[in-house]
């Protein structure tokens, strides 16, 4: 049992910007605000209050060493000319400052230009939210993220965010999981339906460097994938297939194939897609509008976290390639790796990767838990960025879509998937 003595003597935190500001002020003294995690003696100290926490708070005193302490206050800090901060004489750890913070990630990857790298997340769902998350982590400073739904129940086992986040929109979720990584990033928030809101997609898209296309419909990823085209921007979509059985992530890149060239290939099996979300699988025309509320659960059939986030993981390493083209990053070798436009996961051999080969005799096939590269070619009359005249989306147009669909997983072979760069 752990008993309130294991945990030792107290530790303190401070915010490395904000003690840099109060160094840096006229001002002798400062009052603050010490949030204790209960029962932990665990203290975090800022001269701010912080727009959200759990944990008793407590009034804090900040001095220098000319300042004189506010007698009332619960923790008494004094800050020594050096800036050293500390506690009835013991050590207070500074969080770094800005420049700092992500300084474990230099000669891997350019941190300062990351920094200034704005990424647009369309869906916050069990592949956007760690997206986000690993974007922030790898050092990305710029952040869009769309998605109008909230955080429930059924998401946790899948998602970032956690019981305490119950409730609120995925965008304020999300954005609080990334500042909790890098508390510099400027995180936008949009929570509409993009569908919907196609000016302010575009905007977006616009803005953007790279676009991660997460949601769960055709209809989203045409209208992203119309704008990737029309603004030259680099998007990078990924899917689960049924119970995350397996997954597919594909690269649109300015000028090459697009989205909807994958969709009009022999590779792209929509019937077999993951169905998370009973109302948006209907809004998609993925569950018939005959089927009950009560038969459409059974449509609703999703995987393991565990599962989906290879695929996620690919769509990170994706989007940090293209952040760090042109920049002497320790990922360039990956540029070179990455040449294809479509690749294929599969997490077990069910379904449309039944025949695939044993992970320890592959006999030729592809196996699970490796991915395959496919270079998808430009189709000439595709919709969007064919020479045929661009498409409106009519609401033929998005039947002709829900109606798409082929096999080509269940017999797939190597000598498929072994690609060249055209
Ligand atoms: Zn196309």
């Amino acid at each position: 049992m752990v008993t309130e003595n294991d945990y030792g003597q107290p530790v303190f935190y401070v915010d490395g910007e904000e003690l840099e500001a109060f160094l840096k002020s006229e001002l002798t003294e400062s009052k603050g605000y010490g949030y204790e995690w209960e029962n932990e003696k665990v203290t975090h100290l800022h001269f701010r209050p912080i727009t959200h926490a759990f944990g008793n708070v407590k009034t804090v005193s900040f001095a220098k060493h000319n300042g004189r302490h506010f007698e009332d206050a619960a923790l008494k800090i004094d800050v020594k000319e050096d800036g050293t901060p500390s506690i009835e004489g013991n050590e207070i750890t500074v969080i770094p400052s800005r420049e700092n913070l992500y300084k474990r990630n230099k000669g891997l990857l350019e941190v300062d230009i990351l920094a200034n790298k704005r990424v647009l997340i369309i869906g916050l769902g069990s592949g956007g939210s760690p997206i986000a998350v690993e974007l922030a982590k790898a050092g990305v400073g710029q952040f869009a993220l769309a998605d109008f739904d909230r955080v429930e129940l059924h998401n946790l086992s899948r998602h970032i965010c956690t019981i305490n986040d119950l409730g609120r929109l995925k965008t304020d979720a999300v954005a609080d999981a990334i500042m909790g990584k890098n508390p510099y990033a400027v995180v936008d928030k949009l929570p509409l339906d993009i569908n919907k809101n196609q000016d302010i997609l575009e905007d977006e898209i616009a803005k953007a460097d790279v676009v991660m296309c997460c949601t769960d419909n055709n209809q989203s990823r045409f209208i992203t994938s119309q704008l990737l085209v029309k603004h030259g921007k680099v998007g990078i979509f990924g899917r689960a297939i049924t119970r995350a059985e397996g997954g597919d992530v594909f690269i649109a890149r300015p000028g090459k194939p697009c989205y909807f060239c994958l969709l009009g290939s022999d590779w792209f099996d929509q019937s077999a897609e993951e169905i998370t979300n009973e109302a948006s699988a209907r809004r998609a025309g993925r569950i018939p509008a005959y089927v009950s509320a009560e038969d459409a659960e059974a449509f609703v059939q999703v995987g393991l976290g565990a599962d989906i986030e290879p695929i996620a993981n690919m769509m990170v390493k994706l989007a940090l390639v293209e952040l760090s083209k042109g920049t002497d990053s320790g990922i360039t070798s990956l540029e070179d790796e990455f040449k294809a436009n479509y690749y294929i996961w599969a997490n077990r051999r069910e379904r449309q990767y039944a025949n695939w080969g044993s992970f320890h005799n592959t006999d030729g096939m592809p196996t699970i838990m490796r991915w395959y590269g496919i270079d998808i070619s430009k189709d000439d009359n595709c919709a969007v960025c064919g020479k045929a005249e661009a498409l409106e989306t009519d609401d033929s147009f998005m039947e002709s879509l829900k109606s798409m669909g082929s096999d080509n997983f269940s017999d797939l072979s190597l000598d498929d998937i072994t690609t060249s760069e055209s």
